[in-house]
């Protein structure tokens, strides 16, 4: 697919669309939505029970959407830290934690499924480096440690780095330190989506693409082409579940945009870094997320497109000159050396926001109403423990999974419009001014400690 994204241009993949659906059909489970979600249930649900029939309805084609356009961060990173986990109803420090543990595992579940099923996604597990590259972002970085460590996280899992080991990773301008955790791996997302997609039709899953459902129902996915009944129905959407009938306030719609550097030659990775692939980003407020690709390119990519009005999702707000423009010279206020680095590629795309930033999974057994999502930015491997969970919830067994703080979880709606509008664009406009208060003052953002309670996360 020339022009999605990097990820889609370079997936050997020549992207021929599947059937779509012609008629009704009958099935034990569907599967709205064939981005990591949907496919991760699909396969694991054939891998624990071949007997199953498995229909997956996808709009586009497989990898359409965020998942084959992300940052290829697969991370052991939650949207909602420890602290809102364990607040949750019926939840409980221990609960968080083993939330935690959970994730940190599905960063290797993730690579060995794709050893499994010969998914070539380009990935190698170097870690992420987060630097600090103010005394602000240095003291955030510190609170962070001593945050983990309260809750009994150790070095093996999260450390501080001073400026020379830090350097010695990334060698970024500004730095005064950073934190390091070997939880994460740097992929090529597109490839693995595709590969998953391939390995769900081995195992018998039936992938019908170019098939937009229009409504949800207990019992039903319903299409302009058909009707698909089946036990369970299972919502896997995220940031294009508000053109769903009747879910339009469910999640909202936001853009993060990327930018791709050509291959950089070996001079100027010797003045860079990153020898293991390892993710970075900085501890500013805007979030931004990089990784060196295995072609030897810099993905970089961050926030700071506008939400837009109804959450719409479209593919005009793909992109953003704005934002395409700070991306670059982020990227070379950061490295210098890249100032006459040619930008070849520059996408985006929509990933989704819950009201309450906690990512949930359930099902309710009443309707036969399954859904997975809300992962903000981290869904490349929270998306694969959704998956495993979701298999556990269908097939009706009890397990550590099912018993997570996440499962069942149900975020309030978002505000009518325009009150979303104005509430999801003043928080993101919040943390740019943040980041500008901080270089200004010096001292860590008065108006980022105000607006962290609305907006969650790490
Ligand atoms: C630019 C960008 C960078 C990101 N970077 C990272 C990162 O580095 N690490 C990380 O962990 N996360 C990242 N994320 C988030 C991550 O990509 C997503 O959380 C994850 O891919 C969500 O997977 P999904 O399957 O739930 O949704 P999607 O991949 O969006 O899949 C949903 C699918 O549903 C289909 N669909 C929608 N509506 C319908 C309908 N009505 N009928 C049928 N099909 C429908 C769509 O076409 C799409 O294929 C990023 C997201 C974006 C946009």
């Amino acid at each position: 697919m020339p022009g999605l994204s990097l990820w889609h241009e370079t997936a050997d993949d020549p992207w021929v669309q599947r059937p779509r659906l012609s008629g009704d059909l009958r099935a034990d489970v569907v599967v709205v939505g064939a981005g990591f979600t949907g496919l991760w249930t699909a396969y694991y649900l054939l891998r624990e029970d071949p007997a199953l029939s498995v229909v997956v309805l996808e709009a586009e084609t497989a990898g359409f959407g965020a998942s084959g356009r992300n940052g290829g961060w697969c991370s052991a990173l939650f949207p909602a830290g420890p602290g809102k986990l364990a607040a949750l109803p019926g939840s409980s420090r221990a609960a968080a934690m083993a939330q935690h543990r959970a994730m940190r595992a599905t960063v290797d579940e993730v690579l060995a499924v794709a050893a499994e099923e010969d998914i070539d996604a380009r990935a190698h597990k170097g870690g992420m480096i987060s630097l600090a590259r103010s005394a602000s972002q240095w003291r955030r970085a510190q609170d962070e440690v001593d945050s983990a460590r309260g809750w009994g996280r150790g070095p093996d899992d999260l450390r501080l780095l001073d400026a020379e080991e830090a350097c010695a990773r990334l060698g970024a301008t500004r730095v005064r330190g950073a934190v390091f955790t070997p939880d994460c791996a740097a992929l090529h997302p597109a490839r693995l989506v595709r590969g998953l997609a391939r390995a769900v039709e081995r195992r018998g899953g039936r992938i019908l693409e170019g098939t937009r459902v229009r409504r949800l129902l207990p019992g039903r996915a319903v299409t302009d082409a058909g009707t698909v009944r089946a036990d369970v129905v299972v919502r896997a959407t995220e940031g294009y579940t508000s053109s769903l009938e009747g879910m339009r306030r469910d999640v909202a719609p936001v853009y993060s945009l990327v930018v791709a550097t050509e291959p950089l030659p070996d001079s100027v990775w010797e003045r860079i870094g990153l020898r293991d692939r390892e993710t970075f980003t900085d501890a500013r407020h805007l979030i931004i997320y990089g990784q060196r690709s295995a072609d030897d390119r810099i993905v970089f990519g961050g926030r700071g497109a506008p939400y837009h009005f109804g959450s719409s999702v479209r593919p005009g707000h793909d992109r953003e000159d704005r934002v395409f423009a700070s991306l670059r010279a982020t990227l070379v206020d950061m490295f210098p050396v890249l100032a006459p680095t040619r930008f070849t590629h520059a996408w985006g795309g929509a990933l989704g926001i819950p009201r309450d930033w906690v990512a949930s999974v359930g099902l309710d057994r009443s309707t036969g109403m399954a859904w997975a999502g809300g992962y903000v930015g981290d869904g490349v491997g929270t998306s694969n423990l959704a998956g495993r969970t979701l298999r556990d919830l269908v097939l009706g067994h009890d397990t550590e999974l099912t018993r997570l703080p996440w499962v069942g979880h149900r975020s309030r709606r978002w505000e009518p419009e325009p009150l979303r509008w104005l509430g999801v664009n003043a928080g993101l406009r919040a943390m740019t001014f943040a980041d500008g208060e901080e270089r200004l003052t010096g001292r860590p953002s008065l108006v980022a400690r105000a607006v962290s309670p609305l907006v969650g996360g790490h």
